[in-house]
């Protein structure tokens, strides 16, 4: 199958989560399986800069072209690169008023949030470069709000061009709770006949709903696990959403996200300070001192070093965190922690690592070199979360022998078995359920027992190391719904 992704992150070129991870990862399972693929992202400064520090090619493929849509017209200037270690196509979209920004998601230079306006851009730009390209996909692969827009695109008409006569779209949720909001006024910029301004298309509560969009319009929706598929048909986690979901369940499924084994592997890791795999840990010990210290702690290595490399958002259950932290330090932990994200998180981390500075370090910043290190040289990671759709950081925790301690929502329950004190056969981490910082400092002080229970620890480590996270059993999923959208 011909399959073109539209992303607005892939990774390593510009990322800020897990979109970016799958977007630069999936493509290359597919492409082993024998599809062709092709890529299509913004040209960010960030991935400008991204190019010239890495030294790898993109180089202009079509003269500026104009694009119109409704009453819009803006400039789009096409480059092709590949995506990185492969020969897959990936083009990116050019426009500087839209994308040479401080930030990949940053508002207008005077405050104005013209995200619906940035994206519909992007995605009116991706459908003209397959006209100009002759690239007539049998598959269009959208992910997240940012480019809902393209099944809702072809849903509108677009099947009498040649390059989309026969194209299915497939959409996938990474994160139901951005969904691409703006004002009734912003429906102008979308350029879609009026008759998409209704509450069975693109309009949620009197605004422009971008998710919504994808979800009604897509032949196929997926998202990141098989729990979350089922936590956002209701209320409690369907942000508004879950009563469409619900209704077109039987187009929706969960797939879980694999990882990129090459660039996750503690054998190889170019970034950490010595190698290692299962049952030869002694590189991992040599992590943690090495990162201990890095992070200029006191050098104690027997003590538990836990660890937490997040955005800062209330998501990821910073509230449960710092309550929980605090008491968790005292009681003889150590902690590295590694984030960016909402100023009053950075403070408040900020402040635990200067009154605890002798155990707890916490960085505030996006360093990937630094987290990669940090998974090798932790013992344990935190994932308190609130939601998670899928979770990438505790599988990549688990293929590094750092147990997780993970709240058990979305894809954290998908993928960690809690140590209940009995299954050390198959558990690979600690868990709890309720949001309830008391809760989630009882599974960390589990996880601190068992961390002295050294037959027990490296039971769980074996077991949490000999997980298969590979993307091959996902890519076969995603073939099978490219099929059904299809129509086979
Ligand atoms: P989300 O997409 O919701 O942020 P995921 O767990 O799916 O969460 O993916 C997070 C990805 O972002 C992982 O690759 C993780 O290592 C990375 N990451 C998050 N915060 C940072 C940071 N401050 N520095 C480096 N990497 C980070």
């Amino acid at each position: 199958m011909r399959i073109l992704f539209a992303s607005a992150e892939v990774s390593p070129i510009a990322k800020t989560g897990g979109l970016g991870d799958v977007v630069g990862s999936l493509p290359k399972e597919l492409a082993k399986m024998g599809h062709e693929v092709i890529l299509f992202m913004p040209l960010y400064r960030q991935a400008r800069d991204w190019f010239e520090r890495s030294g790898e090619i993109v180089e202009q493929t079509l003269p500026t072209t104009q694009i119109l849509w409704a009453n819009w017209a803006a400039e789009a200037t096409f480059f092709r690169a590949t995506l990185p270690g492969t020969d897959i196509p990936l083009y990116l979209v050019g426009n500087n008023h839209f994308f040479n920004r401080d930030q990949i998601y940053s508002p207008r230079p005077d405050g104005y949030d013209d995200g619906v306006e940035r994206y519909a851009f992007f995605c009116r730009a991706v459908i003209r470069g397959c006209e100009l390209l002759s690239i007539a996909p049998e598959i269009v692969h959208a992910h997240d709000w940012h480019t809902a827009l393209l099944p809702a695109y072809l849903h509108s008409g677009l099947r009498t061009s040649d390059a989309f006569r026969s194209t299915r779209s497939v959409y996938t949720i990474h994160n139901l709770n951005y969904q691409g909001i703006g004002s009734p006024a912003q429906f102008a910029a979308v350029g879609l006949h009026s008759r998409y301004w209704a509450p069975d298309a693109l309009e949620h509560f009197g605004q422009v709903n971008l998710m919504k969009g994808g979800i009604i319009f897509a032949d196929q929706i997926t998202t990141v696990s098989p729990n979350y598929a089922r936590e956002i048909q209701t209320p409690a986690l369907g942000a508004g959403l879950d009563g469409v979901l619900r209704s077109l369940s039987f187009k929706l499924t969960g797939i879980l996200n694999g990882i990129d084994m090459d660039e996750w592997n503690p054998a190889t890791d170019p970034h950490t300070p010595a190698n290692y795999e299962a049952g030869q840990l002694d590189g991992k010990a040599l992590s943690k001192h090495s990162l201990l210290d890095e992070a200029r702690l006191r050098s104690k290595p027997k003590r538990p070093l836990f660890s937490f490399v997040s955005r800062l958002v209330d998501q990821k259950g910073v509230d449960l965190l710092i309550p929980a932290l605090g008491h968790m330090l005292r009681a003889g932990a150590n902690a590295v922690i590694l984030g960016s994200g909402e100023g009053r998180y950075e403070t408040a981390l900020a402040q635990i690592g200067s009154e605890y500075s002798e155990r707890c370090r916490v960085w505030i910043g996006f360093d990937n070199a630094l987290a990669h290190r940090i998974y090798a040289g932790a013992d344990l990671l935190l994932m308190p979360s609130i939601y998670e759709p899928c979770g990438l950081n505790q599988m990549y925790a688990l293929r590094y022998g750092t147990l997780p301690v993970v709240r058990m929502t979305g894809g954290l329950a998908d993928t960690v078995i809690p140590f209940d004190g009995t299954n050390e056969e198959s558990a690979n981490g600690f868990g709890f359920v309720m949001p309830d910082p008391a809760d989630l400092y009882t599974a960390a002080w589990l996880g601190m027992l068992n961390y002295r229970e050294a037959r027990v620890w490296k039971h769980l480590q074996t077991n949490a190391m000999a997980e298969d996270f590979s993307w091959e059993r996902s890519a076969r999923e995603y073939e099978s719904t490219y099929q059904r959208a299809m129509g086979g």
